[in-house]
């Protein structure tokens, strides 16, 4: 009887336990995907992105004599239809932690159990399991340090290789085709402009990987902080999809570091931010929608949409550098982690907007785009999360130009209005945002959608009178 693998968010061979377990099983495996309604909740980019994942993951699939199937519809629903057509007993997935997919992925698993089927979630998508990580008092971390601490000696299983081949069906069963979900539709600048910046599959993710490992891993600590340099990894789009494993990255860190890579440890300890977003995400899942901190419910965020965050959203704000940060966004569907910390800072506090709306823009616009990190990465920047960046510490966009950005050489690549003379990536801009916005490289610079001091003031004033 064949084996249905289910691929979420997870499309590689290597680092992956459970599809090594399908081969090694010598059974039959149905490698599927399923447009679901999780999946149909994506963001644009991401649903550009998972195109992308998906196409390039057919050739994956090929190369070790299978294929993949395509479905549309509720994953519950679509699954048991699958098994009951193909004879299959056995429905297995990589397990994830964002309170939408638990919700699905339980459904899913009661209603294969009650149908007789057997449904198995596996590990994958992080070094530690959530409830595997405990403080000394036998609870889940709230703060990064001690978390750290906890887990950076801890062994991590070194990756599995990927199975050479994956035995097919008799048949195959029915598959809807790519073009028909028309997921680069949604983001209609997906192929002309992200496409160049994007870095899709596990080859190339292992490739990135490598270049990172021999190029840029010394001097991590040192220039990861700088937009304009090419210092850190990019791999957060690969982890996001998963077309490379948190263990196979993190064991190559690991290596740096008894090699004496001096950025190694740094390395090391941002991809434990991301296990602590898991970890945050999977005990608190409120994170994703409500302030982590209640405290923070009568701040006087404000939830209106209107002409002030549209010109953030634009990169219009007249901040050079907020600006320049939301262009390479739209242009790229990356942010540098200074940019997003900064644009993150000017939003809520300069301009005294509610976290969620830059929360759902990212989610429109990244390619690495991340329940657990965006989530995480909002509330710490706006005040309201766990081991967040105290509100009172407000980022100065202009002293941060002049720290990070002192040649402007990232302004200049990224706002054409800001460049002597607008390179492909300024200009990029113009030709990928919708006609509707109206907006020309020729227009004039704003003037700054909030003076630096009087927003910072007026923040200032919202936290005292809370
Ligand atoms: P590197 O510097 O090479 O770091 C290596 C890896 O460590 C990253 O690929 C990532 O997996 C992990 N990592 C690094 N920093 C963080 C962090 N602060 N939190 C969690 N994991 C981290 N990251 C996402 O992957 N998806 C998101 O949607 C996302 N949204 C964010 C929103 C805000 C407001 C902020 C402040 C941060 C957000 N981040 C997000 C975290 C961080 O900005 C990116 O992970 C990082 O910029 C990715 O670039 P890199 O792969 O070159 O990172």
């Amino acid at each position: 009887k064949p084996i249905i693998f289910w691929f979420r968010r997870d499309f590689r061979l290597a680092e992956h336990a459970a599809i090594l377990a399908a081969s090694q099983s010598q059974r039959p495996v149905i490698p599927v995907v399923l447009l679901d309604e999780v999946a149909e909740t994506y963001g644009a980019a991401s649903k550009w992105r998972l195109s992308q994942a998906i196409e390039q993951f057919e050739h994956r699939l090929k190369g070790v004599g299978s294929r993949l199937i395509l479905r549309r519809g509720t994953a519950a629903e679509e699954l048991l239809a699958l098994a009951r057509e193909t004879g299959a007993e056995d429905i297995w997935w990589t397990r994830a932690y964002d309170p939408d997919a638990i919700a699905r992925d339980t459904k899913v698993k009661s209603t294969l159990k009650d149908a007789g089927f057997k449904p198995r979630s596996w590990p994958g998508h992080l070094l530690f399991e959530p409830w595997a990580v405990k403080t000394k008092q036998g609870g889940f971390f709230k703060v990064y340090s001690p978390m750290w601490r906890a887990v950076k000696d801890l062994d991590v299983a070194p990756p599995e290789a990927a199975p050479q081949q994956l035995l097919a069906p008799d048949s195959w069963p029915q598959s809807d085709r790519l073009q028909d979900w028309a997921l680069e539709t949604a983001m209609h600048r997906g192929a002309r402009i992200l496409a160049p910046h994007a870095n899709v599959g596990e080859q190339a993710a292992n490739a990135r990987l490598a270049d990172f490992m021999s190029a840029r891993i010394g001097d991590y600590k040192d220039r990861r902080d700088f937009p304009a340099q090419n210092a850190t990894s990019r791999l957060s789009e690969n982890l996001a999809w998963g077309e490379i494993g948190p263990r196979t990255v993190w064991h190559a860190g690991l290596r740096g570091y008894l090699e004496g890579q001096r950025g190694a440890e740094h390395f090391l300890r941002e991809l434990v931010w991301r296990e602590f977003a898991y970890h945050l995400v999977y005990h608190t899942p409120q994170i994703t929608q409500e302030n982590w901190r209640s405290q923070w419910d009568d701040f006087p965020w404000s939830e209106h949409e209107d002409e002030a965050v549209l010109r953030w959203k634009q990169g219009r704000t007249g901040v050079p550098l907020v600006d320049a940060a939301m262009r390479e966004m739209y242009v790229t569907g990356h942010m540098h982690n200074r940019g997003r910390m900064i644009v993150g800072s000017f939003l809520t506090k300069h301009m005294l907007k509610h976290w969620r709306i830059g929360q759902k823009w990212f989610e429109e616009c990244l390619i690495d785009w991340d329940p657990a990190a965006n989530a995480m990465g909002w509330q710490w920047v706006a005040g309201s999360g766990p081991d967040a960046a105290p509100y009172f510490r407000i980022f100065n966009p202009e002293t941060q130009a002049q720290k990070f950005d002192a040649e402007q050489a990232y302004i200049h690549r990224f706002l054409a209005e800001r460049a002597p003379t607008p390179g492909p990536e300024a200009l990029a801009f113009f030709d990928a945002c919708p006609r509707a916005w109206g907006l020309s490289k020729d227009d004039p610079y704003p003037t700054p959608v909030v003076s630096i001091g009087e927003g910072r003031k007026r923040a200032l004033a919202a936290y005292d009178a809370r």
